[in-house]
């Protein structure tokens, strides 16, 4: 926990923050009256800011914010704004970045979550117009499971989603925010109408397509490097009651990828034939599988197919329904995978769950994963969008010939495919030139001191597909070297570095992906 510094009254204008810079000089600041009893420096906050999910990077910032207030924060970044020697800034959502995204090197940490604990920032409201229909107006800081919980009181539910709920509405935006719902509804950022930002000279500025539209499409997928986003008012459709979720497991990877292509092409929004939810992941001939999902009476049969075949490619599918009509759903289903998909005879599992247990799935994993204390360990990630023309190069020359093989375990490994056409060209985040691109997770855990062995792996893997001319581009990735951000963004890199010039012209905003600040 934080412990607060207080400060009496009568020393509130000379409370002074000292910031260590790199270079070993001491540099001695002086915040603004207002809000300088929201910087705290005790060494348990400080610990807790220099690092994140990774546990990998370490950067120590010079003292974490907590605000009470948005107001706080637009004070806080023109301040650092206007300083002699411009002060960096980083929002942390829940720090779930695994490279040190949101770290800030001698620089302030801005604890979002803060804003919601005292609810003053804009919380969770929902609404409806006759232009948008319903939305929802959710604070950066909250976490989609807050507003999962809340929209459900209305009804009423986003319609795309992450695999894991406990992240920040505002730290998802600025990658994108992608899951098995993404190829029928887009990435999240695809359902956002509006946006508040306070950007990188502490303007309050509210952006949408129509109104502040550069500034509405840099945030989208903009790596935090334009503003701190303080609301954003979200899509919501009515929520379904259930949820029929399958899992058909494949040997032959090519049929695999057929059948993923094949369900994606039905991907109209309000075709409530199509799937809701297409997802895959590997099984692999490396260890111990997580079973939980399957009935105990399969498992034997389960791992003798993985030992067969070394690797199984496993889909996942789900159909939401909106009534208890359960027959119906099924029969829907049955249509839609009758007759002409490749899996695995007798290896089709089924379960049928609340809404709530299927978007929230990943919670029990995370609790089980605490309690054996294997949480809070390294995670190094490979996140990869693959475009669909090289998938089959991909798989034997990545999937078989260096993940298998190595003598570590891959983890968990997800593989699906998403429609270009859900994403808006003119948002930061960057993608493959193609019709269908994949993505590939790579989400390892290791020991303390064993992730360089997955490092070098994730570069052998960079390595095979450069010469192999398989053009990827990493999600939620990182770089040593602007060169390097440069050759990521492509075409983009132009309109990205001119945007940054308009909104953070002093490059103070999230420091930790070190595109503009490579300190
Ligand atoms: P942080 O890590 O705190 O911040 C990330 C970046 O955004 C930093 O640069 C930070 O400065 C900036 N930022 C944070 N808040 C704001 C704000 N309000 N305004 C502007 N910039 C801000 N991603 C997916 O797309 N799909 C998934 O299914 C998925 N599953 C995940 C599962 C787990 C277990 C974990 C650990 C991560 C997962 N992620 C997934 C990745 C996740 O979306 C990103 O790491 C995201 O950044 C995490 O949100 P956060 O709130 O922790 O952000």
């Amino acid at each position: 926990m934080a412990k607060h510094i207080t400060i009496p009254k009568k020393f509130m204008m000379i409370f002074i923050v000292t910031f260590f810079m790199s270079n070993a000089l001491a540099t001695t600041l002086l915040p603004p009256n207002d809000i300088a009893d929201r910087f705290h420096n005790d060494s348990v906050t400080i610990k807790i800011a220099s690092s994140d999910f990774g546990h990998i990077v370490q950067e120590i910032p010079a003292a974490v914010f907590y605000p009470n207030s948005i107001d706080d924060i637009a004070s806080l970044v023109k301040y650092a704004y206007n300083n002699s020697v411009p002060i960096n800034v980083a929002a942390r959502g829940q720090a779930h970045s695994t490279w040190g995204q949101s770290l800030a090197r001698d620089g302030v940490v801005v604890n979002m979550t803060s804003l919601g604990n005292r609810l003053n920032g804009s919380g969770i409201i929902v609404s409806s117009d006759s232009s948008l229909g319903s939305y929802a107006d959710v604070g950066g800081e909250q976490l989609w499971i807050d507003v999962l919980n809340t929209t459900l009181q209305y009804g009423l539910s986003p319609v795309s989603w992450v695999d894991y709920l406990y992240l920040t509405v505002g730290g998802t935006l600025s990658n994108a925010g992608i899951s098995g719902q993404s190829f029928r509804f887009g990435p999240q950022i695809s359902n956002v109408y509006e946006l508040d930002v306070i950007t990188g000279k502490g303007e309050f500025v509210t952006c949408s397509p129509k109104e502040n539209s550069e500034l509405y499409y840099a945030v989208l997928g903009g790596l935090g490097q334009f503003g701190i986003i303080t609301r954003a008012r979200i899509a919501l459709e009515p929520a379904p009651k259930r949820v029929k979720w399958l899992r058909l497991f494949y040997s032959d990877f090519s049929a695999f990828t057929r059948d993923q292509e094949s369900l994606i092409s039905k991907n109209e929004r309000r075709d409530n034939k199509a799937l809701n939810y297409l997802e895959g992941m590997l099984l692999l001939n490396q260890g111990p599988q997580d079973l939980s999902f399957y009935p105990v009476s399969a498992y034997a049969r389960i791992n003798s197919l993985v030992t067969k075949y070394g690797i199984i490619y496993c889909l996942e599918a789900a159909k939401y329904y909106y009534d208890d009509r359960e027959s119906r759903v099924e029969k829907e289903l049955l249509d839609l995978l009758k007759g002409n998909l490749g899996f695995l005879p007798d290896f089709m599992f089924e379960k049928d769950v609340t809404y709530m247990e299927f978007l929230n799935r990943v919670r029990s994993s995370e609790l089980f994963l605490r309690s054996k204390g294997q949480w809070e360990v390294p995670h190094p990630w490979l996140n990869l969008f693959v475009p669909e023309s090289r998938i089959l190069d991909f798989n034997s020359g990545v999937l078989k010939n260096i993940i298998l093989k190595q003598k570590i375990p891959a983890g968990i490994v997800l593989i699906y495919p998403m429609n270009r056409n859900k994403w808006d060209d003119k948002m930061s985040v960057v993608i493959p030139d193609e019709d269908v691109f994949y993505v590939v997770s790579m989400l390892h855990s290791s020991g303390f001191n064993k992730w360089e062995a997955y490092d070098n792996q994730n570069k052998e893997i960079l390595q095979f597909c450069d010469g192999a001319g398989i053009k990827v581009k990493p999600y939620l990735g990182h770089y040593e070297t602007q060169e390097d951000w440069i050759n990521h963004f492509g075409s983009k890199w132009e309109s990205f570095r001119a945007r940054k010039a308009l909104f953070d012209p002093k490059m103070i905003l999230s420091p930790g992906q070190r595109i503009f600040n490579n300190n």
